[in-house]
């Protein structure tokens, strides 16, 4: 018995933390090592076995510690306590967490064990970190805020110049610059696009994005979307199944998935010349799925595709986006009721797909 005891007296001795075991006289019955050096140091008090406890629970003001007091007397109730405190010495900060446990011998109460541990690096850590968060959300809101201005901007000047090259091309039908024309109006639909996305973008965030739904055909949409890509003359859009299904939708915002969808499958997958634009009704949806056969989403980056700002690294791929187009027609897919997914294999292809209700109910 006395070898585990002198065991047990080592154990704790060794311990960074403070622990006493106090009976229910508030007197204490063990202590170790670390009880009695911060007694010493602390409360200027050599820890004696058979002392009040109250001896110790002093705080800074030599005053009587009353939540020390109140957490062990709710330990004395049965109670397990844990709590953290800040506690300040002149100019140094410190955390502690206490723990009160009530030792019970059959069924009667013993006494408390209380440990003390310095937790001041953790805590001084978790408050670092939480600023650094602070600081990362404060930076974030001012991004978006900068985006937002800079998309609404850029909105009316574009504008102009798409009628300005609209007048042009009728005027320039067969000329040798139609062709520069062209380019122009391409850069300029794919300018637009990014506007498109940034501005809804905020919409999305500020709860604003609203829907003009109507009754619309599918393959429509798909047939008027893209025109940059139909008349680059390198990709053929391919649209199959069910292309008189109508859904109720709001057209622009499907056109702005369309694009967003058929431009990526251009972007990641380049070597995959057809984009298939499949639409099929499945029970109480139109789904529709656009497939390319380029390089493929390894499984990792599949779960994040559709958050903010997420950009798969690395894929060898152009990487000229801003990691919004999917989140955007996730959110936008989202608020039409509809379900949005990918299934994708590494060196087949991806299909990424979208569903759309049928009707107004
Ligand atoms: P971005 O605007 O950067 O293109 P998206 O949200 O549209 O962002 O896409 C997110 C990421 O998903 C891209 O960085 C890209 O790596 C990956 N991705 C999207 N579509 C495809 C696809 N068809 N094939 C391979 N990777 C894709």
């Amino acid at each position: 018995m006395r070898r585990v005891g002198a065991i047990l007296k080592a154990i704790f001795d060794s311990s960074d933390d403070v622990w006493f075991f106090v009976g229910p006289d508030y007197n204490v019955i063990f202590f170790n090592q670390k009880a009695f050096t911060n007694g010493k140091v602390l409360h200027g008090k050599e820890l004696k076995e058979g002392d009040s406890i109250l001896e110790y629970a002093r705080d800074t003001k030599n005053n009587i510690d009353t939540t020390f007091i109140s957490r062990f007397e709710k330990a004395l109730n049965g109670e397990i306590v844990k709590e953290e405190q800040h506690i300040e010495y002149g100019s140094t900060s410190l955390w502690f967490q206490s723990k009160y446990i009530p030792v019970y011998e059959f069924e009667t109460l013993i006494g408390v064990s209380i440990t003390v541990s310095d937790i001041t690096k953790e805590k001084n850590l978790e408050i670092e970190q939480a600023k650094a968060q602070e600081e990362i959300q404060k930076l974030l809101k001012r991004r978006e805020q900068f985006l937002s201005i800079v998309s609404h901007e850029l909105r009316t000047p574009i504008t102009t110049l798409r009628a300005s090259l609209q007048l042009l091309n009728k005027g320039l039908s067969n000329h040798p610059l139609e062709s520069l024309l062209q380019k122009s109006n391409n850069s300029l639909g794919k300018l637009n696009n990014i506007i498109e996305d940034l501005l809804t973008i905020t919409k999305v965030k500020d709860g604003h994005l609203t829907l003009n739904k109507s009754y619309i055909t599918i393959s429509d949409v798909v047939n008027d979307c893209c025109e940059h890509i139909r008349t680059s003359g390198n990709y053929k859009i391919i649209t199959e199944g069910d292309l008189d299904l109508e859904v109720y939708a709001d057209p622009l915002r499907i056109d702005q998935v369309l694009v967003n969808l058929i431009n990526n499958a251009i972007k990641y997958a380049p070597k995959s010349f057809d984009v298939i634009v499949r639409i099929e009704r499945v029970e109480n949806t139109a789904k529709v799925s656009i497939i390319d056969k380029g390089p493929g989403i390894a499984e990792d980056n599949v779960a994040h595709l559709f958050q903010r700002y997420y950009q798969v690294e690395s894929n060898g791929y152009q990487q000229s986006g801003l990691g919004l187009g999917l989140y955007i027609s996730a959110e936008i897919i989202k608020r039409h009721e509809g379900k949005i997914g990918v299934e994708s294999t590494l060196g087949i292809g991806s299909t990424f797909w979208f569903t759309l209700p049928l009707s107004d109910s």
